[in-house]
């Protein structure tokens, strides 16, 4: 079997280029090739020598995720699903703004975590994806989306670890592959543009403000260790208490910064004003000096399995102005690709189980075998 090369960070890459007697600014080229220029294989890369080129032919292969299906929504976002074999697919999501592009991308194929109102939880877990399986949703997306928008430029500017999957549970896939998004002869992202959202797996939380502390999400929900519990399981083994010391302390390695709290809006569940109070005196209160903190607020977006509600807008609004008028910054996500079923949650469509997911795969392959040719982008 050969090696994949979207599999390396640059360090891997020149430890491999290292195993076939290959100097390391080598792994610099062949790296600035892949990640930068967007090259399938060797043949293309005309500044390395014909020997090497033949050499790697035999060893190493640069091997992306065949896409299923492709979806460009009204507002310019496009949602793609990627085949990770075995009946089992995973979403990414490009969001595109006035003054960024946005990637959303899936670290797990399902998630163990199973909370309540997440699709993707209700699905289960089918299995962690690879370094390479992460970095190919945005190699993917970031050289089709420049041929797409014919433009030579850049046009991801930042990556949220929001898609399907929980990536502190999936760790050491995902520090290679956000290697990847930050080296300058990768993507070149910085720190604050690459977010990883996490349930709260305290250890990792940890482990990551160490090796790489990149911008940090960590979906709260609920103000209470009871509330929490029923919402977000993993909750029982790291309550809030050490959620939000781990918090803290990962604000050490990333000085500056903030940790950004989100909060999804579940009617009558966690939406009324004393659990607004209730996180104010949480933040707050929290060790002494509080937290450093924003709060976004995430409109629920319903499926039929979950037996929740979305909050309504006026409610939303009155809890985001009981946290600002205490003085945290509070924003509230707009909801994009609705249409498309790409808003948070709703990245396995409407898929209730693995089993269907196989069934859908199939059904599409069948009727669009090629990745649709988006048009019209916004
Ligand atoms: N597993 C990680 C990252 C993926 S989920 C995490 O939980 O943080 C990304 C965000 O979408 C999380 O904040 C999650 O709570 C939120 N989310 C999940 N299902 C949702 C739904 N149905 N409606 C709105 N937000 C949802
Ligand atoms: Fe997993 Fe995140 Fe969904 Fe919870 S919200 S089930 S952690 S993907």
């Amino acid at each position: 079997m050969t090696a994949n090369l979207l599999d390396f960070d640059l360090e891997g890459l020149a430890a491999f280029c290292e195993t076939l007697g290959e100097k390391r600014f080598r792994a610099t080229q062949l790296y600035r090739w892949i990640h930068q220029r967007g090259a399938r294989n060797f043949d293309q890369m005309s500044d390395l020598a014909k020997s090497l080129r033949a050499k790697l032919q035999g060893v190493a292969r640069i091997e992306g995720l065949p896409v299923i299906s492709q979806h460009e929504s009204a507002d310019g976002t496009i949602k793609w699903l990627f085949d990770v074999g075995q009946g089992n697919a995973v979403e990414a999501v490009f969001i595109p703004e006035d003054d960024r592009g946005t990637l959303c991308v899936s670290s797990q194929a399902g998630c163990a975590v199973g909370c309540r109102f997440c699709s993707t939880g209700h699905q289960g877990f089918a299995r962690n994806l690879s370094t390479g399986e992460i970095v190919a949703q945005l190699w993917f997306a970031e050289h089709f989306l420049r041929q797409h928008l014919q433009t030579q430029e850049r046009v991801i500017s930042n990556v949220v670890m929001m898609g399907m999957g929980e990536p502190l549970q999936n760790y050491a896939a995902l520090v290679p592959a956000l290697r990847t998004m930050l080296d300058d002869h990768g993507y070149g992202l910085s720190r604050r543009r690459v977010t990883v959202s996490t349930s709260g797996v305290v250890p990792m939380m940890d482990r990551l403000g160490q090796d790489c502390p990149v911008a940090l999400a960590v979906s709260l929900h609920a103000p209470t260790d009871a509330l929490r519990d029923s919402l977000v399981p993993i909750n029982r083994k790291y309550p809030l208490a050490e959620l939000l010391d781990a918090c803290k302390r990962y604000l050490v390695h990333a000085p500056r910064d903030f940790i950004t709290f989100e909060y999804c809006m579940l009617d009558g569940v966690n939406d009324q004003a004393e659990h607004a109070q209730a996180l104010i005196d949480l933040v707050r209160r929290h060790g002494g000096q509080g937290v450093a903190c924003k709060f976004n607020l995430i409109p629920f977006n319903p499926f039929p399995q979950s037996g929740l509600r979305r909050s309504p807008q006026p409610q939303v609004l009155a809890f985001a102005k009981l946290l600002s008028d205490a003085g945290i910054v509070t924003t509230v996500r707009k909801t994009r690709g609705d249409d498309i079923d790409a808003a948070c949650g709703q990245l396995a469509g409407d898929v209730r189980d693995r089993t269907q997911v196989v069934v859908r795969i199939a059904r599409q392959r069948n009727l669009n075998p090629m990745p649709a040719t988006a048009t019209g982008q916004a």
